[in-house]
């Protein structure tokens, strides 16, 4: 089964080929506490560049890999469809709120093949950061039967890889973006995206300062952010003053 997405999709990659199958589901999980354009733009380049028919932006609910995030999930549901909304394409997806216990990508991607198919291929997107932490993460190894893994160089991560990771690495990647419409699952595509060097924890660490985040993250976010008073420190000039 395939499920066309209900959003506006972008236009087709040219000339379409014998033997492809749908165009893929980029998949973007995070914390994203909260949302910046250092996940924004990267995700617009790979739908447009891939020829995804969407990216859906997952927060998860309870983080597996860290510490407990500074907002609700809710909240940093809220913040993505915040900074999503009306770019066609992008897709604010909640199903890890749905979810008891930590949010693990694995469950995620069975959940998302249940929806879309064993054959739609589906790309996991994550950074060069994530990436070579991969290992540590739940049945790390089943997630590329899953999907295939994008990886976008993120600013200050051109180490190489750990040795086990290398291995896991070297057999599966794949040069050309076609590759990905060839089959479900299974390949590792490194592509170099815009450098934006900005971090969730850059802008929580502004705005405990008191500082702006502004430019950092769609303005929307921060009006949201604003007006509740998250991220504040309670001896931040701003809790002080208001
Ligand atoms: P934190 O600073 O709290 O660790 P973060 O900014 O890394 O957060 P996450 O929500 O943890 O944001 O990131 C979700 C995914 O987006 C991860 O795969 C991460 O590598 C990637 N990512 C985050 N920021 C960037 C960026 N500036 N450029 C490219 N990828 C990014």
């Amino acid at each position: 089964m395939t499920v066309i997405s209900a959003n506006n999709s972008p236009s087709p990659l040219a000339g379409e080929k014998p033997g492809l199958q749908a165009r893929p589901i980029g998949v973007l999980g995070g914390t994203f506490d909260p949302i910046h354009y250092g996940h924004l733009r990267p995700a617009l380049e790979l739908l447009e560049t891939l020829g995804l028919a969407e990216v859906r932006f997952i927060p998860c609910r309870i983080p597996a890999h860290r510490g407990s995030p500074q907002i609700t999930a809710e909240q940093r549901l809220a913040l993505a469809r915040l900074a999503t909304v009306g770019q066609p394409g992008f897709v604010t997806d909640d199903r890890e709120l749905q979810r008891e216990g930590p949010s693990y990508m694995v469950d995620t991607l069975i959940s998302l093949r249940d929806d879309f198919g064993a054959d739609t291929p589906l790309c996991l997107i994550l950074g060069s950061d994530a990436f070579r932490e991969l290992d540590t993460w739940r049945r790390w190894e089943a997630l590329s039967d899953l999907a295939h893994l994008v990886v976008m160089e993120r600013p200050g991560g051109a180490q190489s890889l750990p040795p086990l990771l290398e291995a896991f690495a070297a057999p599966r990647t794949i040069e050309d973006a076609v590759e990905l419409r060839r089959r479900p699952a299974g390949g590792i595509l490194w592509r170099s995206v815009t450098q934006l060097d900005i971090s969730a924890t850059q802008i929580r660490a502004l705005l405990a300062r008191g500082q702006s985040p502004r430019y950092l993250l769609p303005e929307a976010v921060l009006a949201y952010i604003h007006d509740r008073g998250l991220y504040r420190s309670p001896l931040s000039p701003t809790s002080l003053t208001s």
